[in-house]
């Protein structure tokens, strides 16, 4: 079983009435109060014995707040899918997709890459997606192992493959800076679903595939 190639096919379907399908994808979640984080940033400094006055750090509350705001908001995107004419029904698999997200424990980054596969039901997605579904879970106040499950039930509900895994390796900063110093020690979770779930062969296929190094 080989590793999708996937693009050559999409981009040759693409023209006129292709069956595409597109959804738009919108976070539900609040929207930041930059000018109530800005004076929580400076109540933050004045507590820690700093002062936000100083010439030094006059502008920071500004830069967290934005800072802040920027890890936890996820941008738009539009899911885009085809339809699987070709009947291709070996794994397509995304390596090394960038990861970065908050601690919800200490608010201190965690990154990494995610692998993220699916094998094809009746739509196949653009591949430049499976990143943004990344995001759109990673840009949040998180712990690793509720991230790895929500992009593999959103993709689950939203492509309907035939099965889904996900593979995230991270290391969080709240461990290699601090606590017990554990630097390069990464963090290594997954979930899956459908056929990679149950099937032992795609199972052990799909691992090996997304742990190659
Ligand atoms: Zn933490």
């Amino acid at each position: 079983m080989s590793i999708a190639k996937l693009e050559h096919q999409v981009a040759a379907s693409t023209g006129g009435s292709d069956g595409s399908g597109r959804l738009r994808v919108v976070h539900g979640r609040q929207e930041v109060n930059l000018p109530a984080a800005e004076r929580a940033v400076r109540d933050l400094l004045v507590a820690l014995g700093r002062d936000p006055s100083s010439p030094h750090l006059a502008d920071t509350p500004r830069r967290v707040a934005e800072s802040f705001t920027e890890l936890l908001t996820p941008r738009e995107f539009d899911l885009t899918t085809f339809p699987n004419d070709e009947d291709y029904d070996e794994l397509v698999l995304a390596r090394n997709i960038p990861v970065q997200s908050l601690c919800e424990h200490h608010m201190l980054p965690f990154t990494g890459v995610a692998h993220v596969g699916y094998l094809p039901g009746e739509r196949i997605l653009g591949l430049s997606k499976l990143a943004r579904v990344v995001e759109l879970f990673a840009r949040d106040l998180q712990v690793q192992e509720r991230l790895t499950v929500q992009v593999a039930n959103w993709l689950q509900e939203h492509l309907a493959p035939k099965g889904v895994g996900v593979v995230l390796e991270a290391e969080h900063l709240c461990m290699s800076v601090r606590g017990v110093q554990a630097r390069g020690s990464r963090t290594i979770t997954s979930s899956v679903h459908g056929v990679l779930r149950e099937d032992a062969a795609s199972r052990q296929e799909f691992f090996m595939l997304a742990r190659d190094v």
